[in-house]
């Protein structure tokens, strides 16, 4: 096994979780589908572990300076587990704009007086403090929930500022990583407890599958969230587990051409006519764009788009625009007008070509 621990972040992407240096071993981990494995050992069953996605967690945790990794079937999953570890009653400040399906997860659970929730504009980093302050009041551990940057409005938090005041606090942090992915941030070295992703983006980055992913430095929280994989039921296929490690070995090179095309068209984007705003935080390769249109024009304008593809999601190879409050669940706090473009890799040329046409014919 190559010890990768004190090499740059780009050499661990490629070198961490493959199997061991023995003649005639392959590179790669191999696909192992299997639900049951032989009494005696550590396997056992594949809710429990299972070779493909530890060694898919052995390189997760590798990239987020984290001790442990826990991989599941989704990122709901993943943030499922996190959310059954807060205890009954216990407080929550979570970032008021954030990916629906968390948000409105975490609504429901305040709904239903599981969780206390606490909503706050993430870069209102007062206001966040102040949040964290009155949770400390309360009973039990309080949890601090935020993802920058956000998604889609694509604020920044000062994630060290307000990590220092969680833990002064005596909250338990879970930062979102899933739009900066490691090779941007990695949360756990700004003493962050617990990180986590849809590995279904930018880490595996081919929208070809679905998985999520908890890193964590804690044993104990690591066995608890391994238990809820156990008793949720949300394990990743070994086949799954493959690709997305066969796609972060890619990360860094995705991840720097996407963000130079991202920065490029913000520049070219700032002379075009039509929209009234724009959201970049300078990083990264997920882009905001506020059209002066109304909705269904800017949905029939992105459905026009040929080098763009109209689809949901980000993080991968290929460009995707959508107008996010075309889902009904969307926060109201998300512009109606507001449109998602995920940069992927193809010619910068070739997108800024497309993404003008489609703007200037609506
Ligand atoms: N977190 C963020 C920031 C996301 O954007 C998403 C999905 O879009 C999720 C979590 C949920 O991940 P998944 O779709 O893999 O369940």
């Amino acid at each position: 096994m190559v010890d990768s621990t004190s090499r740059a972040w780009s050499t661990k992407a490629v070198a961490a979780g493959r199997p061991a240096r023995i003649p005639d071993s392959p590179l790669n981990a191999p696909i192992v589908p299997a639900s049951s494995f032989y009494a005696g050992g550590v396997m056992e069953y594949a809710r429990e572990a299972a070779p493909t996605s530890e060694a898919l967690e052995t390189a997760l945790a590798a990239l987020e300076s984290g001790r442990h990794a826990v991989v599941y079937s989704s990122g709901m999953a993943a943030a499922n587990a996190l959310m059954d570890l807060i205890p009954p009653g216990g407080s929550v400040v979570a970032s008021s704009a954030t990916y629906t399906g968390v948000r409105v997860r975490l609504e429901e659970l305040h709904g239903r007086g599981t969780i206390r929730l606490t909503q706050v504009g993430i870069d209102d980093t007062d206001a966040v403090f102040a949040a964290l302050d009155a949770a400390s009041t309360i009973a039990g551990t309080p949890t601090l929930w935020l993802e920058s940057p956000t998604n889609p409005l694509l604020e920044v938090a000062d994630l060290p500022a307000i990590l220092d005041h969680a833990r002064s606090v005596g909250a338990r942090s879970v930062i979102d990583n899933t739009f900066a992915t490691p090779a941007r941030q990695r949360p756990l070295e700004l003493g962050a407890d617990a990180v986590l992703h849809s590995v279904t983006k930018a880490i595996s980055g081919h929208s070809d599958l679905l998985l999520g992913a908890v890193v964590v430095s804690d044993d104990d929280m690591a066995e608890a969230l391994r238990t809820r994989r156990v008793l949720l039921g949300a394990a990743p296929s070994a086949f799954d587990s493959f690709l997305a490690l066969r796609g972060l070995r890619t990360l860094a090179i995705r991840m720097d051409r996407a963000e130079a095309s991202a920065q490029e068209l913000v520049t070219r984007l700032r002379n075009a006519p039509g929209i009234s705003r724009i959201r970049y935080p300078g990083w990264g390769s997920l882009i905001a764009i506020e059209v002066d249109s109304p909705p269904d024009v800017i949905d029939a304008m992105c459905a026009r788009a040929e080098v763009w593809t109209y689809a949901t999601s980000l993080g991968g190879v290929e460009s995707l625009i959508e107008r996010r409050r075309r889902w009904p669940l969307e926060s109201v706090g998300v512009p109606e007008n507001l449109v998602r473009l995920s940069v992927g890799i193809e010619d910068v040329d070739d997108l800024w070509t497309d993404l003008s046409t489609i703007l200037s014919t609506r």
